[in-house]
């Protein structure tokens, strides 16, 4: 059969050609990056290259925790690499138990559910909470998960404008008042790394019936609020919000993902959830790693402390050297760097790389309002040092680029 033939993967040929076309200008291929050696939160290397990372999501830098890891090496030799079930057969082990202690203790709720990924927690709960005939009101810059959550549940989608307390207020006033909604929100946004205005949003959603309100966290556990629970506890909306989202693919520096809640039926969600039954369940030395480092993250004040003076550093250190970032003053752990166009991100990414500094280079259709971003996510690891290494970095990358002056 030749390319030319008509199949089911026409319709991925311009893609096809637009990244051959991009490989052909002599760049490497940003989705081909190997780590070939890991050796802190901080630092890899790749090709060769003794490598900064500022592109991974591990803004607690627990990946390499002492107890972390060996609760991961205890769960592997006493329950062995795999449940190989889900967790309503023969799925569940005291691991898992366990894991949903430390987030109830860790949320302060009477309910958590642990699933495979934050993706399946989204997918799961979305679905199966609204179904045909219900209305789920999501922000425009939603995550996929998200948006496939609604898919799968085949409920109506409403978007509102990002951000906007307004939108969503006008977009609710338009639905029955007698349909059930499910208002979708997330604390942190991952492609510019802002945050969303959660009292008015649900100051907003209290004036419309039959509304509940589920907050993914997955950008903001971990490193918001007094106990590190998220936005939504920083600013001081727990008592409003019906469940929260989240990972343990961030801060808690495994994988897996869970929902919290204080329903008085969440339980019943195991029986229906199919995200959740038709899936195996995570292996029992993720959940060990997953339930030690939450504990740990209990008293990560110190953690968070420094990582907000990072975030603060390089967005200053970023804005006086005249990049244009995705907010005017720092709101998380993510800064995003704003470029013109396709050229030159990847110009600035290769640079970058080769300098020894890994960021994420995001384009639409992931990133809002047809951006080019580097995307630069701070770890509570990366040492003063670091930080400044790192605004050198982009410095000189700026430079050789003509990105800046
Ligand atoms: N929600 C949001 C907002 C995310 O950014 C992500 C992952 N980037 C997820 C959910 C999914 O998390 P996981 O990696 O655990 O599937």
């Amino acid at each position: 059969m030749t390319t030319e033939t008509r199949d089911l993967f026409s319709k991925f040929d311009p893609l096809i050609a637009e990244r051959e076309a991009l490989l052909a200008t002599g760049v490497r291929d940003p989705f081909a990056i190997v780590m070939d050696e890991v050796k802190s939160p901080t630092q890899a290397v790749i090709k060769g290259k003794d490598t900064i990372l500022l592109g991974t999501y591990n803004y607690m830098g627990m990946t390499f925790d002492p107890d972390v890891v060996a609760a991961g090496k205890k769960a592997l030799d006493d329950f062995g690499a795999g449940t190989t079930g889900s967790r309503v057969l023969n799925g569940t082990y005291q691991g898992h138990r366990q894991v949903e202690e430390a987030l109830k203790d860790f949320y302060g709720t009477s309910g958590a559910m642990v699933f495979s990924t934050g993706y399946q927690a989204n997918l799961g709960m979305i679905s199966t909470l609204a179904g045909r005939g219900d209305y789920v009101v999501l922000d425009a810059d939603s995550h996929a998960s998200i948006y496939d959550g609604c898919f799968l549940g085949d409920a109506e989608i409403v978007r509102f404008r990002h951000n906007s307390v307004e939108d969503l207020d006008k977009r609710l006033g338009r639905l029955p008042a007698d349909a059930l909604k499910l208002v979708v929100l997330e604390g942190v946004y991952s492609m510019l790394g802002d945050v969303a205005p959660l009292p008015d949003m649900v100051a907003a959603i209290r004036k419309h019936p039959n509304c509940m309100i589920l907050v993914d966290e997955a950008h903001g556990m971990g490193f918001f609020g007094p106990n590190g629970r998220g936005v939504y506890e920083e600013q001081g909306v727990e008592k409003d919000v019906d469940f929260v989202v989240g990972t343990f693919s961030k801060s808690v520096g495994t994988v897996g993902g869970f929902c919290v809640s204080n329903h008085p039926k969440f339980e019943v969600l195991r029986l229906v959830c199919r995200p959740y039954v038709f899936t195996a369940s995570l292996p029992p030395s993720v959940v060990a790693t997953a339930a030690t480092s939450i504990r740990k993250l209990m008293h990560a004040g110190e953690k968070r402390a420094h990582l907000w003076k990072n975030s603060q550093r390089l967005h200053k250190g970023l804005t006086d050297l005249g990049f244009k970032l995705g907010t005017e003053t720092p709101q998380s752990a993510i800064i995003a760097v704003i470029l013109t166009d396709q050229a030159q991100a990847v110009a600035m990414w290769q640079a970058l790389l080769e300098l020894g500094l890994y960021v994420n280079m995001a384009r639409p259709p992931a990133t809002p309002a047809g951006t080019f971003l580097l995307r630069c996510s701070l770890c509570a690891e990366h040492s003063d040092d670091q930080v400044e290494q790192i605004i050198a970095m982009f410095e000189a990358a700026g430079k050789a680029t003509g990105a800046i002056g």
